[in-house]
């Protein structure tokens, strides 16, 4: 039987490469990939595994439509920390792309509106940004299924390291609070989305929440100290101190958290149904203990020999 082909944007990243992954795993369909640079360590690698290598940019809509040639399915991820506002425009030019080229499913990376949940007090435009593409997707009545990932535990090993308190003792902290924070390994979403378009009657027209726990940030240091044999805590710092923080994108950041921990008060829902369509989803637990040594790398090492408690 002929396999259907899906067009997997991204999949040099870590979501698309997740997706890229757990389909060409699962091996029902034929995976084509785009990336702006074929000859990349991380495209040659996939086309080893047996993708498709297709030169594209979201800047250029007609090498989308090229690279959507014969396509049945589209995942699509857009990246606000490269592209900034002009995410945007680039999610249009993937959309209309889809539209044009008579996609049978498209399942989109999006995010939900922050600007909304906040009743319009705060913006946090990579969130608002995704939520007004899955708006204008649901607009042109693609049949679309728009998969909302949780902040990857990933980000333990890079945006947000374990810092030294100066007492050899590691914090991580932002605006969280003691509200849950959703969170996912980023490489356990693949197969979410792989069973996803394993699905089409299910899931289109459907929005899905990708995650793998749901515990407060303090549960989460927990685990950390427990696993690393390290005092980890989490310190809240509130939303007004964060933002003034001089790092690029510490107002958004803070407004993020913020409206999580005033608003989203669990994500329950999404862990039950990403464990459903993907039985091995990680616990933050189960991801630590795999990743130990990756983030040993990015910790700083204790000042004293001892550790202080
Ligand atoms: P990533 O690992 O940085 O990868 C970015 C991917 O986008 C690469 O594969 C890159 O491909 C591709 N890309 C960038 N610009 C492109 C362009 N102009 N044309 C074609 N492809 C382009 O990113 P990611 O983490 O998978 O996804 C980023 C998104 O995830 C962000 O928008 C963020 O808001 C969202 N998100 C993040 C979290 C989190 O906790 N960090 C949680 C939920 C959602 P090439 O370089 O090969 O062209």
């Amino acid at each position: 039987m002929n396999k259907q082909t899906i067009l997997v944007t991204g999949a040099t990243g870590a979501q698309g490469g997740s997706v890229a992954k757990a389909l060409l795993a699962q091996d029902q369909f034929n995976v084509r990939m785009l990336t702006r640079n074929a000859s990349s360590a991380k495209a040659k690698q996939l086309q080893q595994m047996g993708a498709e290598v297709v030169e594209g940019d979201l800047d250029n809509k007609q090498s989308l439509l090229d690279a959507m040639k014969d396509c049945y399915g589209v995942f699509g991820v857009t990246n606000f920390w490269e592209h900034f506002q002009n995410e945007y425009q680039q999610g249009i030019n993937l959309i209309d792309a889809v539209k044009a080229s008579g996609i049978q499913h498209f399942v989109y990376s999006s995010l939900p509106s922050y600007r909304k949940l906040s009743m319009g007090k705060y913006a946090v435009p990579h969130c608002d940004i995704k939520a007004d593409l899955e708006q204008y997707a649901r607009s042109l009545e693609i049949p679309s299924t728009f998969v909302h990932v949780a902040f990857y535990y990933e980000n333990f090993l890079t945006f947000f390291p374990l810092q030294d308190d100066g007492n050899s003792n590691l914090f991580f902290g932002f605006p969280q609070g003691d509200t849950k924070l959703a969170a996912v390994s980023v490489e356990d979403c693949g197969a979410v989305v792989a069973g996803i378009f394993n699905h089409p009657k299910e899931y289109v027209g459907r929005k899905v929440g990708i995650g793998g726990d749901d515990k407060s940030c303090a549960e989460y240091a927990a685990i950390l100290s427990r696993e690393l044999g390290r005092r980890v805590y989490f310190r809240h710092i509130n939303r007004d101190t964060y933002a003034a923080m001089d790092f690029p994108g510490a107002e958004e950041l803070a407004n993020m958290f913020e409206v999580q921990r005033l608003h989203i008060s669990n994500r329950l829902l999404h862990l039950i149904e990403s464990n459903a369509l993907n039985p091995a989803m990680q616990s933050f637990e189960q991801w630590v203990r795999m990743n130990k040594a990756a983030l040993e790398e990015v910790i700083p090492a204790p000042l004293a020999e001892e550790t202080v408690y």
